[in-house]
């Protein structure tokens, strides 16, 4: 199962999250007619097989039957009733399951799923629908190296992607990747609204603040130096960046960013 040519996904459910892992894999050319996705109204599906030439059932037990990977991309809350009356088919055919859904825990997937399934889940953030997401991966005990090599291939057609060793991991990467969109979004919303307060026009401050985040997180990705030396050389000692940072460091900005991440964490565990 290592070569993605040799593999056929089906998507169950080909909604947001579906639709750019599915345009992310074509892109990056895993052969369209080994792809399937799968739900009850055409609408969605139509598309899909006109701009990227997939195929599409709205019969999802026919979608398992032909797979050798599941992707569950269901909203969490109808996840039970979509997967349990797949059971029959998915313990005929064994394929590797990978669920996007967020807070539904591979022990409750496996039990829907009849038991004894390889299951990976995925948590992956909102970037993906850009393809430039981040996505943690968590693999039971019955995931072997091949699979995990294609899940990999998978997650990274919208982004990047890391393994974690526990399911609790899983936790840690909502705090690090899955939540964290909405921080960078937070930042970059104080900060307009102080540029609007000095007297910027709220759409020159909202393109000059995307602008510079794009382009620090351009900067960060591609350099060989880490963040805070990168933070470091804008700093020039008696400058103005000193001065911002210095009060940003003075407000506690590093015990915000800790309590804020744990919050995040503990909640995540909370609804595990
Ligand atoms: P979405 O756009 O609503 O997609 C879900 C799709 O499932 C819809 O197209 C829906 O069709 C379809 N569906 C409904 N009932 C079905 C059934 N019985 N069988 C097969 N398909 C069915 O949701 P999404 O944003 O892609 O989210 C999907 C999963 O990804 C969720 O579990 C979510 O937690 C996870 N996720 C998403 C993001 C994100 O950025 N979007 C991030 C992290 C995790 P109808 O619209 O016709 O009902």
């Amino acid at each position: 199962m290592s070569k993605a040519d040799s593999v056929t996904l089906a998507f169950i459910g080909a909604g947001n999250m579906a639709g750019s892992i599915i345009g992310g894999l074509v892109q990056t050319g895993w052969p369209a007619e080994q792809i399937i996705a799968a739900e009850p109204s055409n609408t969605k599906l139509d598309v899909l097989a006109e701009t990227l030439g997939i195929r599409t059932t709205n019969n999802n037990e026919d979608a398992v039957a032909a797979a050798d990977i599941v992707v569950l991309a269901v909203k969490p809350q109808i996840m039970k009733s979509v997967v349990e009356p797949l059971a029959a088919s998915f313990q005929e055919h064994k394929p590797l399951i990978v669920s996007v859904a967020a807070g539904i825990p591979e022990n409750s997937l496996n039990q829907w799923a009849g038991g004894n399934m390889a299951i990976v889940r995925c948590m992956p953030n909102t970037p993906s629908l850009v393809q430039l997401g981040a996505s943690g991966l968590y693999a039971n005990a019955l995931v072997s190296d091949e699979q995990k090599s294609v899940t990999e291939q998978i997650m990274d057609a919208v982004g990047i992607s890391k393994w974690v060793e526990s399911e609790a991991g899983i936790d840690d990467v909502i705090a690090l990747a899955g939540s964290a969109p909405a921080y960078f979004f937070l930042m970059m919303e104080a900060m307009i609204e102080a540029g609007e307060k000095m007297g910027v026009s709220k759409e020159a401050a909202s393109e000059l603040v995307i602008q510079t985040a794009l382009g620090a997180a351009t900067m960060a990705k591609e350099s060989d130096v880490d963040v805070a030396e990168l933070k470091r050389r804008v700093m020039s000692p008696g400058g103005t960046t000193e001065q911002a940072i210095f009060s940003f460091e003075d407000s506690g900005i590093r015990t915000m960013v800790d309590k804020a991440m744990n919050a995040c964490r503990n909640r995540a565990e909370e609804m595990a």
